[in-house]
């Protein structure tokens, strides 16, 4: 668990966000990437084919990402008896925030605030040797926190969180080290999805009874991220550290300059201690590890609602729900159109014909106008084969060219997944 990571640390509670252009809210309506329905619940968001495959995407990401940085990906429920809760210390310190349990079979069960019990089981799940360290394990699975009503609404503030989570179980000497990987993965994927980091913030406790005890591992734990943050500016904070300990929260502010943390690394001394984690170390004693908890692009959708802003819907062509619009002229182009997205979606890109059926050729590309590419084809461009008057979303107009050649370009610089569209030939 992450603590306020992937919501709302930082600041008031804002209820009465306004609608401006750059609103994810207003976007995702016109956009139709998600909704929500009073009978699903507030703060209970679905997703639409089209914001579907953009969250599809990212997770993709994520996942490749996590994969080439060492880490092995699990599944784990979004249930667990209470007493799982008891053990982590979430029942006493995070308790307000967590759904009421539920009664089965004479038992408790309880919908999970984080993952972090899961995983320390995953861990436990059999004896460990000092060579396996650091383990990495990675999830992109469901929390639930019992939001007030009156704070919820789009994908910032909800009651069902997706969160792209990892623990790292290293020894004490890996910690720093490991922290400082983590906050190498969220610099490189914040530079590929677009987005710029607000501030790191040293998260530090700060009075009242909501963390756990201990001074002397708060402190050492402060110390392996001040260690890991090497050189990186940051502000230290009191009062939004974890209930178990310090953390990094990368933070980023929306069109309005309300900040939230989107990415966080964390060290851990209090959960290892509480599932009595152990591993054999090289002099054949057992010793506990430490947890390092870590939030690449933080949940789902906060990270979708941020980027549907700062892109103002007009995502990078490899997170774009439709990449590639095929415009005939006419009818006669009709044939050509389709084959070419046939051709397109063959080969893994997301396109579609938007024919004249939809209006004048200048309306269309208008209602285009979030598509990354345009391949305009009317009678000049059939005459000559397999060609098609290409035009970027930006304004620039490569010109004709082939939709062999198209269809690569498209595709070098989808698989690149970087924010430029065209590469200069
Ligand atoms: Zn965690």
């Amino acid at each position: 668990m992450h603590d306020d990571d992937h919501g709302h640390s930082g600041g008031p509670h804002h209820a009465h966000d306004h609608a401006d252009a750059h609103d994810h809210r207003r976007l995702g309506r016109e956009l139709g990437l998600f909704g929500t329905d009073p009978l699903m619940g507030a703060g209970l968001p679905y997703w639409l084919p089209d914001g579907a495959t953009v969250r599809h995407a990212l997770e993709e990401y994520v996942r490749e990402t996590e994969l080439r940085a060492g880490y092995r990906h699990v599944y784990s429920p979004a249930l667990g008896k209470r007493e799982l809760y008891e053990i982590s210390g979430h029942w006493e310190h995070y308790r307000d925030d967590m759904f009421p349990p539920m009664e089965l079979g004479g038992q408790e069960v309880v919908l999970r605030p984080s993952l972090c019990p899961h995983h320390a089981l995953v861990y436990r799940s059999r004896a460990r040797s000092y060579r396996e360290l650091p383990l990495r394990i990675a999830e992109l699975g469901a929390m639930y926190r019992s939001e007030p009503s009156g704070v919820l609404g789009g994908l910032t503030r909800v009651r069902a969180v997706h969160l792209n989570d990892a623990h790292v179980f290293c020894t004490p000497d890996q910690a720093a080290a490991e922290a400082r990987a983590a906050l190498g993965l969220i610099r490189r994927a914040h530079a590929d999805l677009g987005i710029e980091a607000a501030r790191y913030r040293l998260s530090l406790p700060g009075p009242g009874g909501k963390y756990v005890t201990g001074p002397r591992l708060w402190r050492r734990a402060t110390a392996l991220l001040e260690e890991a943050l090497d050189g990186v500016p940051y502000e230290p904070v009191e009062g939004e550290a974890a209930f178990y300990g310090p953390k990094i929260d990368v933070q980023i502010a929306d069109a309005a300059g309300r900040e939230s943390t989107l990415s966080t690394v964390q060290i851990d001394f209090h959960q290892p201690e509480r599932f009595g984690l152990r591993y054999t170390g090289p002099d054949g004693e057992k010793h506990q590890p430490v947890m390092v908890h870590r939030s690449v692009i933080g949940s789902v959708e906060r990270a979708v609602a941020h980027l549907i802003e700062v892109h103002r819907g007009a995502f990078p062509a490899w997170l774009a729900p439709v990449q590639l619009v095929v415009l005939p002229v006419g009818e006669e182009q009709r044939e050509q159109a389709y084959g070419l997205v046939r051709r397109a979606t063959a080969q893994g890109l997301r396109a579609e014909v938007a024919g004249p059926r939809h209006g004048t050729l200048g309306a269309r590309v208008r209602a285009a106008r979030k598509v990354p590419y345009r391949a305009v084809i009317g009678a000049r461009e059939a005459a000559g084969g397999d060609l098609a008057d290409v035009r970027l979303r930006d304004g620039r107009r490569p010109g004709r060219l082939s939709g062999a050649e198209l269809l690569r370009r498209i595709t070098d610089r989808v698989r690149a997944r970087g924010p430029e569209l065209w590469e200069p030939a």
